[in-house]
């Protein structure tokens, strides 16, 4: 049986009937276009042209660089990233020479300001690296790119491998921010799931962190897992709130293992029932805004008083691959094997091999597979929909100003696909502005794919092949 609406803080949770409704499977918007319509014809020499071009803008955007540690010492079956899970710790040795010949090849090409913003590290698990390790790679990082005053720094963090004399190491390397995945602390979930990862273990690493100064603290669940239930998954908030991170992000888990073998692991009828796990994620949305946390967007939650939210509130939210930024649009460098970059109106993204990543960078070349070069439609729609995902919100006039369109005829098949969200109570489309109400923010991904122009084409790809 399903809970009746409920308003909590600044949203109000949908109703079963309206969620299945509005809520599809669809693109978290990282960026637009999503990864998937990065083409191969972007290829390693039109990245180095687009790094050689940089400073040739009059102001080109601050620079933020992503590191990918793709090693893992055991697989968690739920995991979808792309990762190699080894005891063999040595392994990272030779891929800490690879990120060092890749950052000299980006850095002999690259123009314009190279201090960077923003340096963040993901997984995999950084925290695989010993802390001998780490320093070394953030020493040759910060040789060719050195950290602005006030960078955000922040790592992925398990807990299960990051003792507080690491997390110490971690503040005297200048990082700043951490995140950390829990998931459930069901000890049935977590066996279920393959990470035994106990309360007291997370609770060492964050009190450290603390005590080290970081400055946020985020912490990644996730519903929808096998063996959880309401009771069990409200048992794990209790300790999530006790722990108070600055930041939590609320992931669903989609069963799909076709497409990814570890997730055969998992038993599919120890998965919670649909209903069940809309419930879980409806009290979870309930507990943590009643806790006090702001729902930011998109599976992610902050304190008033966190950056992420005090960004929001002034308009000044952002989006990138790690989720929400509060740092301006900047260039972002990935670094590593399948990382991705962004540059000017450019996308790129690393091969996703190992092996070929090695191949690549020891042939003297940039190891991009593919990616995609923006177009005025696709930076107009980007705009529109980094609005939709960061603010609730889109100024018509901001976009006509800042695209030289006339927001009413160039949108003029997505205002009337959006009519079905007004009637439902949320959006409101008013001349001036397309406002996203308390009741539509959950379902904020649903609204942004209308002006998805990507997806639009498949859809009439999908009727025409019907009609054949
Ligand atoms: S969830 Fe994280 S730690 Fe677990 S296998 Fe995936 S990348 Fe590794």
């Amino acid at each position: 049986m399903l809970a009746p609406v409920t308003t909590v803080k600044d949203i109000e949770l949908p109703g079963e009937a309206l969620l299945r409704r509005f809520d599809h499977p669809g693109p978290r918007y990282t960026s637009y276009p999503t990864a998937d319509r990065f083409v191969e014809a972007f290829d390693a020499e039109t990245f180095a042209a687009r790094l050689a071009k940089r400073g040739d803008l009059a102001s080109p955007a601050p620079l933020s660089i992503y590191v990918h540690v793709p090693f893992c010492d055991k697989v968690c079956f739920y995991c979808a990233c792309n990762k190699v899970v080894t005891r063999h710790h040595e392994r990272a040795a030779e891929y800490l020479d690879a990120l060092q010949t890749e950052a000299d090849l980006v850095g002999g090409l690259l123009t314009g300001p190279r201090e960077l913003e923003q340096l963040h590290f993901g997984g995999g698990t950084p925290t695989f690296l010993s802390n001998a390790e780490l320093a070394q790679v953030m020493a040759m990082l910060t040789e060719r790119y050195p950290l602005a005053k006030n960078a955000e720094c922040s790592i992925e963090v398990d807990p299960r491998s990051t003792p507080p004399d690491k997390v110490r190491t971690l503040a005297e390397l200048g990082f700043n921010r951490m995140s950390m995945g829990v998931q459930d602390f069901d000890p049935q979930v977590q066996k279920a799931v393959n990470r035994l990862q106990s309360y007291e273990m997370t609770r060492a690493t964050i009190d450290a962190a603390r005590e080290a100064g970081f400055v946020s603290v985020n912490l990644d669940l996730i519903y929808g897992l096998p063996r959880q239930t309401r009771a069990g998954f409200s048992k794990t908030l209790d300790r999530v709130l006790e722990l108070s991170p600055e930041r939590i992000a609320l992931y669903h888990y989609a069963h799909l293992p076709e497409r990814f073998k570890t997730q055969r692991r998992i038993l599919a009828e120890e998965l919670p029932p649909s209903a069940e796990k809309t419930q879980i994620m409806l009290d979870a949305i309930t507990r943590l805004t009643e806790a006090g946390y702001r729902y930011i967007g998109m599976d992610h939650f902050a304190k008033d008083t966190d950056d992420l939210a005090l960004a929001q509130a002034r308009g000044r939210l952002h989006r990138n691959f790690q989720g929400y930024s509060t740092r301006p649009d900047c260039d972002l460098i990935g670094l590593g094997v399948s990382s991705i970059s962004k540059v000017g109106p450019t996308y790129s993204q690393n091969v996703r091999e190992l092996d070929e990543y090695y191949d690549r960078l020891r042939a003297g070349g940039l190891p991009t597979a593919r990616g995609v070069m923006l177009d005025r439609d696709d930076l107009l729609r980007r705009a529109v929909i980094m609005a939709l995902m960061c603010h609730f919100e889109v100024s018509k006039e901001g976009i006509e100003a800042a695209h030289l369109i006339r927001f009413d005829e160039y949108f003029g098949r997505e205002l009337e696909d959006l009519r079905a969200f007004e009637d439902a109570g949320l959006v409101e489309i008013t001349h001036d502005w397309i406002s996203v109400s308390p009741k539509g923010k959950l379902l904020v991904r649903g609204i942004a794919m209308v002006f998805d122009r990507y997806l639009r084409q498949d859809q009439r790809l999908r009727r025409y092949s019907k009609i054949v």
